[in-house]
Protein backbone atom coordinates (compact mmCIF):
# COMPACT_ATOMS: atom_id res chain seq x y z
CA UNK A 1 0.00 0.00 0.00
CA UNK A 2 1.06 3.37 -0.87
CA UNK A 3 4.85 3.90 -0.37
CA UNK A 4 5.20 0.91 1.42
CA UNK A 5 8.57 -1.11 -0.13
CA UNK A 6 7.64 -4.14 1.88
CA UNK A 7 10.52 -5.95 -0.81
CA UNK A 8 13.38 -3.11 0.32
CA UNK A 9 12.21 -3.88 3.86
CA UNK A 10 12.65 -7.89 3.05
CA UNK A 11 16.24 -7.12 1.98
CA UNK A 12 16.96 -6.04 5.99
CA UNK A 13 16.06 -9.84 7.19
CA UNK A 14 18.94 -11.79 5.84
CA UNK A 15 16.63 -14.95 7.39
CA UNK A 16 14.06 -14.91 5.48
CA UNK A 17 16.04 -15.66 2.21
CA UNK A 18 16.17 -19.46 2.08
CA UNK A 19 14.28 -22.03 1.30
CA UNK A 20 12.53 -25.02 3.62
CA UNK A 21 11.50 -28.14 2.19
CA UNK A 22 12.01 -27.26 -1.50
CA UNK A 23 9.47 -23.72 -0.88
CA UNK A 24 10.07 -20.49 0.03
CA UNK A 25 10.46 -19.53 4.07
CA UNK A 26 6.99 -18.01 4.28
CA UNK A 27 7.33 -17.10 8.16
CA UNK A 28 4.06 -16.57 9.78
CA UNK A 29 4.99 -17.01 13.60
CA UNK A 30 5.57 -13.19 14.84
CA UNK A 31 3.64 -13.66 17.79
CA UNK A 32 5.86 -15.62 18.82
CA UNK A 33 9.17 -14.45 18.02
CA UNK A 34 9.99 -11.78 15.42
CA UNK A 35 13.25 -11.90 12.67
CA UNK A 36 16.23 -9.29 13.31
CA UNK A 37 17.03 -7.22 10.50
CA UNK A 38 20.35 -6.34 9.69
CA UNK A 39 20.71 -3.21 11.91
CA UNK A 40 20.04 -5.27 14.97
CA UNK A 41 22.17 -7.94 14.22
CA UNK A 42 25.39 -5.57 13.15
CA UNK A 43 24.63 -3.28 16.46
CA UNK A 44 25.37 -6.55 18.52
CA UNK A 45 28.34 -8.06 16.18
CA UNK A 46 29.58 -4.20 16.49
CA UNK A 47 29.28 -4.34 20.23
CA UNK A 48 31.24 -7.89 20.90
CA UNK A 49 33.77 -7.02 17.92
CA UNK A 50 34.53 -3.36 19.33
CA UNK A 51 33.51 -2.49 23.11
CA UNK A 52 32.31 -6.09 24.85
CA UNK A 53 33.01 -5.06 28.51
CA UNK A 54 31.28 -4.88 31.71
CA UNK A 55 28.75 -2.15 32.90
CA UNK A 56 28.84 0.65 35.33
CA UNK A 57 31.91 -0.69 36.46
CA UNK A 58 35.51 0.04 34.84
CA UNK A 59 36.41 3.42 34.50
CA UNK A 60 38.83 1.58 31.68
CA UNK A 61 37.47 3.01 27.77
CA UNK A 62 35.18 -0.17 26.80
CA UNK A 63 33.11 -0.12 29.89
CA UNK A 64 32.48 3.44 29.27
CA UNK A 65 31.57 2.64 25.95
CA UNK A 66 29.42 -0.59 27.10
CA UNK A 67 28.07 1.74 29.49
CA UNK A 68 26.71 4.57 27.38
CA UNK A 69 25.80 2.25 24.73
CA UNK A 70 23.35 0.43 27.17
CA UNK A 71 22.03 3.98 28.74
CA UNK A 72 21.46 5.06 25.25
CA UNK A 73 19.78 2.18 24.66
CA UNK A 74 17.24 2.71 27.96
CA UNK A 75 17.18 6.53 26.84
CA UNK A 76 15.87 5.37 23.27
CA UNK A 77 13.14 2.73 25.01
CA UNK A 78 12.17 5.73 26.72
CA UNK A 79 12.03 7.94 23.73
CA UNK A 80 10.28 4.88 21.98
CA UNK A 81 7.18 5.12 25.10
CA UNK A 82 6.98 8.09 25.44
CA UNK A 83 8.28 7.47 29.21
CA UNK A 84 9.07 10.41 31.50
CA UNK A 85 12.27 9.25 32.65
CA UNK A 86 14.66 6.96 31.76
CA UNK A 87 14.50 5.80 35.11
CA UNK A 88 11.20 4.14 34.78
CA UNK A 89 12.82 1.92 32.20
CA UNK A 90 13.79 -1.17 33.77
CA UNK A 91 15.53 -3.68 31.49
CA UNK A 92 14.85 -7.42 32.53
CA UNK A 93 14.85 -10.56 30.22
CA UNK A 94 10.95 -10.28 28.96
CA UNK A 95 7.74 -9.92 29.55
CA UNK A 96 7.45 -12.81 31.66
CA UNK A 97 10.12 -11.44 33.93
CA UNK A 98 8.76 -8.24 34.14
CA UNK A 99 5.42 -9.39 35.29
CA UNK A 100 6.77 -11.76 37.76
CA UNK A 101 8.81 -8.89 39.02
CA UNK A 102 6.12 -6.48 39.64
CA UNK A 103 3.94 -9.78 41.81
CA UNK A 104 7.32 -10.38 43.81
CA UNK A 105 7.72 -6.57 44.91
CA UNK A 106 4.86 -4.57 44.21
CA UNK A 107 2.65 -7.58 44.89
CA UNK A 108 4.37 -9.20 48.34
CA UNK A 109 4.34 -5.24 49.34
CA UNK A 110 1.21 -3.77 49.01
CA UNK A 111 -0.99 -6.70 48.68
CA UNK A 112 -2.46 -9.16 51.63
CA UNK A 113 -4.92 -11.83 51.96
CA UNK A 114 -8.47 -11.40 50.77
CA UNK A 115 -7.08 -8.86 48.34
CA UNK A 116 -7.93 -8.85 44.45
CA UNK A 117 -5.91 -8.83 41.39
CA UNK A 118 -7.68 -9.04 38.51
CA UNK A 119 -6.97 -10.24 35.13
CA UNK A 120 -8.67 -10.79 31.41
CA UNK A 121 -10.15 -13.93 30.07
CA UNK A 122 -7.32 -13.52 27.44
CA UNK A 123 -4.39 -13.35 29.21
CA UNK A 124 -1.30 -15.27 28.32
CA UNK A 125 -0.30 -17.51 30.96
CA UNK A 126 2.94 -15.26 31.76
CA UNK A 127 0.22 -12.99 32.93
CA UNK A 128 -1.81 -15.77 34.83
CA UNK A 129 1.00 -17.85 36.79
CA UNK A 130 2.69 -15.35 38.55
CA UNK A 131 -0.48 -14.24 40.18
CA UNK A 132 -1.36 -17.62 41.16
CA UNK A 133 1.78 -18.07 42.99
CA UNK A 134 1.14 -14.50 44.83
CA UNK A 135 -1.96 -15.93 45.48
CA UNK A 136 -0.23 -19.08 47.13
CA UNK A 137 2.25 -16.90 48.60
CA UNK A 138 -0.30 -14.64 50.35
CA UNK A 139 -3.61 -15.96 50.02
CA UNK A 140 -5.43 -13.32 47.19
CA UNK A 141 -7.94 -13.40 45.42
CA UNK A 142 -7.65 -13.80 41.73
CA UNK A 143 -10.87 -12.55 39.49
CA UNK A 144 -10.67 -13.14 35.53
CA UNK A 145 -13.07 -10.16 33.32
CA UNK A 146 -15.00 -12.17 31.01
CA UNK A 147 -15.04 -12.24 26.74
CA UNK A 148 -17.84 -12.87 24.21
CA UNK A 149 -17.42 -15.06 21.72
CA UNK A 150 -16.07 -13.04 19.25
CA UNK A 151 -12.79 -12.65 21.94
CA UNK A 152 -13.75 -8.95 23.40
CA UNK A 153 -13.49 -8.33 26.40
CA UNK A 154 -16.95 -7.65 28.34
CA UNK A 155 -16.83 -3.83 29.30
CA UNK A 156 -19.89 -3.40 31.84
CA UNK A 157 -18.60 -7.10 33.68
CA UNK A 158 -14.66 -5.96 33.68
CA UNK A 159 -16.22 -2.61 35.18
CA UNK A 160 -18.79 -4.01 37.80
CA UNK A 161 -15.47 -6.17 38.97
CA UNK A 162 -13.13 -2.85 39.83
CA UNK A 163 -14.11 -3.11 43.48
CA UNK A 164 -12.51 -1.77 46.18
CA UNK A 165 -11.00 -5.39 47.10
CA UNK A 166 -8.81 -5.02 43.55
CA UNK A 167 -5.39 -3.53 44.64
CA UNK A 168 -3.89 -4.48 41.48
CA UNK A 169 -5.41 -4.79 37.57
CA UNK A 170 -2.99 -7.08 35.12
CA UNK A 171 -4.55 -6.74 31.67
CA UNK A 172 -3.28 -7.63 28.39
CA UNK A 173 -3.37 -4.62 25.87
CA UNK A 174 -3.04 -6.94 23.04
CA UNK A 175 -3.94 -11.00 23.02
CA UNK A 176 -1.75 -13.03 21.29
CA UNK A 177 -4.28 -15.78 20.87
CA UNK A 178 -6.73 -13.85 19.59
CA UNK A 179 -5.26 -10.78 18.15
CA UNK A 180 -8.08 -8.80 20.36
CA UNK A 181 -6.64 -4.76 21.02
CA UNK A 182 -8.10 -4.14 24.20
CA UNK A 183 -9.52 -0.36 24.77
CA UNK A 184 -6.50 -0.07 27.36
CA UNK A 185 -6.85 3.82 28.06
CA UNK A 186 -10.48 3.19 28.93
CA UNK A 187 -9.79 0.36 31.05
CA UNK A 188 -6.74 2.45 32.53
CA UNK A 189 -9.62 5.26 33.24
CA UNK A 190 -12.69 3.11 34.64
CA UNK A 191 -9.66 1.16 37.23
CA UNK A 192 -7.73 4.87 38.10
CA UNK A 193 -11.29 6.27 39.08
CA UNK A 194 -11.56 3.12 41.57
CA UNK A 195 -8.02 3.95 42.64
CA UNK A 196 -6.59 0.62 41.08
CA UNK A 197 -3.17 0.40 39.63
CA UNK A 198 -3.09 -1.13 36.42
CA UNK A 199 -0.41 -3.23 34.70
CA UNK A 200 -0.48 -3.52 30.63
CA UNK A 201 1.28 -6.67 28.79
CA UNK A 202 2.42 -5.28 25.56
CA UNK A 203 4.20 -8.22 24.20
CA UNK A 204 2.16 -8.35 21.46
CA UNK A 205 0.87 -4.61 21.51
CA UNK A 206 4.13 -2.77 20.84
CA UNK A 207 5.51 -4.06 18.00
CA UNK A 208 2.43 -3.48 16.11
CA UNK A 209 1.12 0.32 17.22
CA UNK A 210 2.15 3.38 18.52
CA UNK A 211 2.54 2.83 22.51
CA UNK A 212 2.37 6.24 24.69
CA UNK A 213 2.54 5.37 28.79
CA UNK A 214 1.40 8.89 29.66
CA UNK A 215 -1.31 9.26 26.95
CA UNK A 216 -2.22 5.15 28.92
CA UNK A 217 -1.50 6.74 32.36
CA UNK A 218 -1.28 3.07 32.78
CA UNK A 219 1.11 2.08 36.08
CA UNK A 220 2.98 -0.42 34.49
CA UNK A 221 4.06 -1.90 31.07
CA UNK A 222 5.73 -4.64 30.05
CA UNK A 223 6.82 -6.11 26.73
CA UNK A 224 9.91 -7.85 25.35
CA UNK A 225 12.60 -7.19 23.02
CA UNK A 226 12.67 -10.73 20.65
CA UNK A 227 8.62 -9.60 19.52
CA UNK A 228 9.78 -6.34 18.86
CA UNK A 229 12.80 -7.38 15.95
CA UNK A 230 15.70 -7.16 19.17
CA UNK A 231 17.25 -10.43 20.40
CA UNK A 232 15.97 -12.79 22.54
CA UNK A 233 16.36 -12.34 26.90
CA UNK A 234 15.98 -8.60 26.81
CA UNK A 235 12.56 -6.94 27.77
CA UNK A 236 11.12 -3.86 29.30
CA UNK A 237 9.60 -3.17 32.58
CA UNK A 238 8.12 0.43 32.50
CA UNK A 239 6.84 2.11 35.96
CA UNK A 240 5.89 4.84 36.97
CA UNK A 241 8.71 6.70 38.99
CA UNK A 242 6.82 7.10 42.53
CA UNK A 243 5.92 3.34 42.22
CA UNK A 244 8.92 1.77 41.57
CA UNK A 245 10.79 4.20 44.08
CA UNK A 246 8.35 2.53 46.89
CA UNK A 247 8.94 -0.88 45.77
CA UNK A 248 11.54 -3.14 47.22
CA UNK A 249 14.22 -5.23 45.10
CA UNK A 250 13.22 -8.08 42.82
CA UNK A 251 17.14 -9.94 43.01
CA UNK A 252 19.99 -8.87 45.21
CA UNK A 253 23.09 -8.44 44.02
CA UNK A 254 25.69 -6.46 42.11
CA UNK A 255 25.00 -3.31 40.52
CA UNK A 256 21.44 -3.14 42.45
CA UNK A 257 23.50 -1.59 45.90
CA UNK A 258 25.03 1.71 46.90
CA UNK A 259 26.76 0.34 49.30
CA UNK A 260 27.12 -3.20 51.51
CA UNK A 261 28.37 -4.11 54.53
CA UNK A 262 27.41 -6.99 56.73
CA UNK A 263 24.77 -5.60 58.27
CA UNK A 264 23.38 -3.72 56.04
CA UNK A 265 22.64 -2.52 52.61
CA UNK A 266 21.96 0.59 50.70
CA UNK A 267 20.20 -0.09 47.48
CA UNK A 268 21.14 1.83 44.47
CA UNK A 269 18.58 4.42 42.61
CA UNK A 270 16.33 3.78 39.72
CA UNK A 271 16.31 1.75 37.58
CA UNK A 272 19.61 -0.05 39.03
CA UNK A 273 17.75 -1.25 42.04
CA UNK A 274 16.09 -3.64 39.84
CA UNK A 275 18.90 -5.01 38.22
CA UNK A 276 21.06 -6.94 39.61
CA UNK A 277 23.49 -8.35 38.52
CA UNK A 278 25.40 -8.07 35.18
CA UNK A 279 22.46 -7.29 32.68
CA UNK A 280 22.14 -8.36 28.62
CA UNK A 281 24.24 -5.59 27.32
CA UNK A 282 24.00 -6.76 23.68
CA UNK A 283 20.11 -7.60 23.82
CA UNK A 284 19.66 -3.59 25.41
CA UNK A 285 21.89 -2.46 22.52
CA UNK A 286 20.07 -4.89 20.10
CA UNK A 287 16.84 -3.75 21.18
CA UNK A 288 18.13 -0.26 20.67
CA UNK A 289 18.89 -0.80 17.86
CA UNK A 290 15.60 -2.58 16.85
CA UNK A 291 13.72 0.54 17.87
CA UNK A 292 15.56 3.06 15.49
CA UNK A 293 14.90 0.55 12.58
CA UNK A 294 11.33 0.90 13.43
CA UNK A 295 10.75 4.55 13.73
CA UNK A 296 13.35 4.61 10.26
CA UNK A 297 10.07 2.80 8.99
CA UNK A 298 7.22 4.45 10.98
CA UNK A 299 4.67 2.57 13.37
CA UNK A 300 1.91 3.62 12.02
CA UNK A 301 2.91 2.70 8.51
CA UNK A 302 3.70 -0.82 9.93
CA UNK A 303 0.54 -0.90 12.16
CA UNK A 304 -1.41 -0.33 8.50
CA UNK A 305 0.66 -2.71 6.39
CA UNK A 306 0.01 -5.35 8.71
CA UNK A 307 -3.73 -4.59 9.19
CA UNK A 308 -3.94 -4.55 5.72
CA UNK A 309 -2.66 -8.15 5.64
CA UNK A 310 -5.01 -9.04 8.34
CA UNK A 311 -8.25 -7.77 6.46
CA UNK A 312 -6.86 -9.74 3.30
CA UNK A 313 -5.93 -12.58 5.36
CA UNK A 314 -9.34 -12.54 7.01
CA UNK A 315 -11.45 -12.17 3.67
CA UNK A 316 -9.31 -15.25 2.48
CA UNK A 317 -9.75 -17.67 5.40
CA UNK A 318 -13.48 -17.22 5.28
CA UNK A 319 -13.73 -18.32 1.61
CA UNK A 320 -12.56 -21.69 2.50
CA UNK A 321 -15.45 -24.01 3.91
CA UNK A 322 -15.06 -25.45 7.26
CA UNK A 323 -12.33 -23.18 8.38
CA UNK A 324 -13.87 -20.76 11.66
CA UNK A 325 -11.97 -18.03 13.15
CA UNK A 326 -10.97 -17.98 16.68
CA UNK A 327 -11.27 -14.59 17.72
CA UNK A 328 -13.01 -11.79 15.47
CA UNK A 329 -12.87 -8.94 17.88
CA UNK A 330 -13.74 -5.20 15.93
CA UNK A 331 -10.13 -4.25 17.25
CA UNK A 332 -7.64 -6.69 16.16
CA UNK A 333 -3.79 -6.83 15.40
CA UNK A 334 -2.18 -8.79 13.06
CA UNK A 335 -3.23 -12.24 14.10
CA UNK A 336 -5.22 -15.00 12.26
CA UNK A 337 -6.13 -18.01 14.40
CA UNK A 338 -8.41 -20.89 13.37
CA UNK A 339 -9.24 -24.23 13.23
CA UNK A 340 -10.57 -26.54 10.54
CA UNK A 341 -13.09 -29.05 11.03
CA UNK A 342 -11.99 -32.62 12.30
CA UNK A 343 -8.36 -31.60 11.25
CA UNK A 344 -5.83 -31.16 14.29
CA UNK A 345 -4.32 -28.32 14.27
CA UNK A 346 -0.49 -30.35 14.70
CA UNK A 347 -1.51 -31.92 11.36
CA UNK A 348 -2.32 -28.61 9.84
CA UNK A 349 1.09 -27.03 11.26
CA UNK A 350 2.95 -29.77 9.90
CA UNK A 351 1.50 -29.61 6.45
CA UNK A 352 2.43 -25.81 6.40
CA UNK A 353 5.58 -26.84 7.16
CA UNK A 354 6.18 -28.67 3.92
CA UNK A 355 4.80 -25.88 2.29
CA UNK A 356 7.82 -23.69 3.81
CA UNK A 357 5.17 -21.90 5.89
CA UNK A 358 5.75 -21.52 9.36
CA UNK A 359 2.64 -21.32 11.60
CA UNK A 360 2.29 -22.10 15.43
CA UNK A 361 -0.06 -24.81 16.24
CA UNK A 362 -0.96 -25.50 19.53
CA UNK A 363 -2.32 -23.69 22.63
CA UNK A 364 -0.49 -20.17 22.47
CA UNK A 365 0.30 -20.30 26.29
CA UNK A 366 -3.34 -19.28 26.52
CA UNK A 367 -4.87 -22.02 27.74
CA UNK A 368 -8.14 -21.01 29.10
CA UNK A 369 -8.50 -19.17 25.91
CA UNK A 370 -8.86 -22.57 24.45
CA UNK A 371 -11.01 -23.94 27.00
CA UNK A 372 -13.32 -21.13 26.20
CA UNK A 373 -13.65 -21.41 22.73
CA UNK A 374 -13.63 -25.50 23.44
CA UNK A 375 -10.72 -26.20 21.12
CA UNK A 376 -7.41 -27.96 22.11
CA UNK A 377 -5.47 -25.84 20.00
CA UNK A 378 -5.66 -22.83 17.38
CA UNK A 379 -3.11 -22.90 13.95
CA UNK A 380 -2.31 -19.17 14.06
CA UNK A 381 -0.31 -17.22 11.47
CA UNK A 382 0.44 -13.81 12.56
CA UNK A 383 2.29 -10.62 10.28
CA UNK A 384 5.33 -8.84 11.01
CA UNK A 385 6.13 -5.42 8.94
CA UNK A 386 7.90 -7.84 6.09
CA UNK A 387 4.84 -9.94 5.61
CA UNK A 388 3.68 -9.85 2.40
CA UNK A 389 -0.10 -10.49 0.21
CA UNK A 390 1.62 -13.36 -1.88
CA UNK A 391 3.02 -14.58 1.57
CA UNK A 392 -1.56 -14.31 2.67
CA UNK A 393 -2.07 -16.78 -0.72
CA UNK A 394 0.57 -19.22 0.30
CA UNK A 395 -0.87 -19.85 3.40
CA UNK A 396 -4.38 -20.00 2.02
CA UNK A 397 -3.09 -22.33 -0.70
CA UNK A 398 -1.27 -24.66 2.26
CA UNK A 399 -5.00 -24.65 4.17
CA UNK A 400 -6.17 -25.66 0.97
CA UNK A 401 -3.56 -28.78 0.32
CA UNK A 402 -3.91 -29.65 4.25
CA UNK A 403 -7.74 -29.97 3.53
CA UNK A 404 -6.90 -32.16 0.23
CA UNK A 405 -4.41 -34.11 2.41
CA UNK A 406 -6.33 -34.65 5.88
CA UNK A 407 -10.17 -33.68 4.72
N1 LIG B 1 2.30 -11.85 27.13
C1 LIG B 1 1.91 -12.02 25.86
C2 LIG B 1 0.62 -11.42 25.40
C3 LIG B 1 2.71 -12.75 25.00
O1 LIG B 1 2.32 -12.94 23.73
C4 LIG B 1 3.93 -13.30 25.46
C5 LIG B 1 4.82 -14.11 24.55
N2 LIG B 1 4.14 -15.09 23.79
C6 LIG B 1 4.29 -13.08 26.79
C7 LIG B 1 3.45 -12.34 27.58
C8 LIG B 1 5.54 -13.62 27.37
O2 LIG B 1 6.65 -13.12 26.71
P1 LIG B 1 8.08 -13.76 26.93
O3 LIG B 1 7.94 -15.24 26.76
O4 LIG B 1 8.92 -13.13 25.88
O5 LIG B 1 8.51 -13.38 28.32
Amino acid sequence: SGNYDVQALRRDFPILDQSVHGKPLVYLDNAATTQKPLAVIEAVERYYRQDNANVHRGVHTLSQRATDAHEKARATVQRFLNAKSDKEIVFVRGATEAINLVAQTYGRANLKAGDEVLITAMEHHANIVPWQMLREQLGIVLKVAPMNEAGELLMDEFAALLTPKVKLAALSHMSNALGTVNPVKRMVELAHAQGIPVLLDGAQAVPHAVVDVQELDCDFYVFSGHKLYAPTGIGVLYGKQALLEAMPPYQGGGDMIRRVTFDKTEYAGLPFKFEAGTPHIAGAIGLGAAIDYLEGIGMAAVAAHEHALLAYATEKALEIPGLRLIGTAQDKGGILSFVLERIHPHDIGTILDHCGIACRAGHHCAMPVMDFFRVPATTRASFALYNTFEEVDALMDGIREVIKVFG
